[in-house]
């Protein structure tokens, strides 16, 4: 539904109290803000009140919300709506697109970490990655923080060369020792890899796509997901919310939809693979 300017008390009462979306729309044909909420109309109350919103407020003629059968469906949309429609006063979602993980292969030796760039990661496809980076950079200071938490090798997690008398860490001892064998390098691995299993990037845990089910009452919505990506939701009630597909991996898509799924608390219905 859509509601002009100016907002009269009746007009915010028809809002709905359910979950969806809504868009401040100007003047201009860029939106002003894009934002989602369980319960849209106090939602849309509270940017009302806020003092630090009254130029954005100012600058709305329109309102246009988009009720969505649950909670992840309304994040799903504003997700891809921010994404494709640039509002101005949304704070920009950043788009990595230099990702890095981390990538843990078992090598001669033990374990070893590696940071790994690039785009064709294989992210949400395979096995052995762990964390997401903005950059290298951050990727490696992730790692020093761990090593400093569970006092593991810097030499072995790649960070520094390891010396006849060990890794620096060892000298100050923050290191255990695997370095120089005074610890064990099975145990010294055991401690690196249960540090790290919070930050695992789960791989896509289906063959092919699923459909994760959202119901309001006698509403449902059905939000088609593949390899961890957004290609559609279609809608029992009025007409089918179309999004185009999701070519590659997306963070903010992981992030809304890795615990829903790997958690098994949302209704998932698999489809029969098409290849
Ligand atoms: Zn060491």
């Amino acid at each position: 539904m859509t509601i002009s300017l100016p907002f009269n008390p009746d007009a915010l009462t028809q809002l709905p109290r359910t979950s969806g979306v809504y868009i401040f729309k100007g003047a201009g044909t860029l939106p002003l803000y894009i934002g989602k909420s369980v319960d849209i109309r106090s939602r849309v109350m509270a940017h009302l009140r806020a003092e630090d919103e009254v130029e954005m407020m100012s600058q709305t003629l329109q309102l246009e919300c988009i009720e969505t059968a649950g909670e992840i469906g309304a994040l799903l949309l504003e997700s891809h709506l921010i994404k494709t429609l640039n509002p101005i006063f949304n704070v920009r979602l950043r788009r990595l697109r230099s990702l890095c993980t981390l990538q843990i292969e078992k090598q001669e030796g033990g374990w070893k970490p590696s940071i790994v760039s690039g785009k064709d990661l294989g992210l949400g496809k395979v096995e052995g990655l762990y964390g997401l980076f903005g950059s290298v950079h951050s990727a490696q200071n992730k790692l020093r923080e761990l090593a400093d938490q569970h006092r593991l090798c810097l030499g072995l997690l790649g960070l520094e060369k390891i010396s006849k008398r060990g890794c620096f860490g060892l000298q100050v001892k923050t290191c255990l020792g695997a370095c120089v064998g005074q610890e064990e390098r099975q145990a010294h691995d055991q401690r690196m890899l249960s540090a790290l299993t919070d930050m695992k990037v789960h791989a896509w845990p289906f063959d092919g796509a699923i459909e994760l089910v959202e119901q309001s009452g006698e509403w449902i919505q059905r939000h088609r997901i593949q390899d961890w990506r957004y290609l559609s939701t279609t809608c029992s009630k009025s007409s089918a919310l179309k999004v185009s597909v999701q070519q590659s991996f997306d963070l903010d898509t992981y992030k809304i939809l890795v615990k829903p799924i790997m958690m098994g608390n949302a209704r998932i219905e698999v489809l029969e693979s098409t290849d």
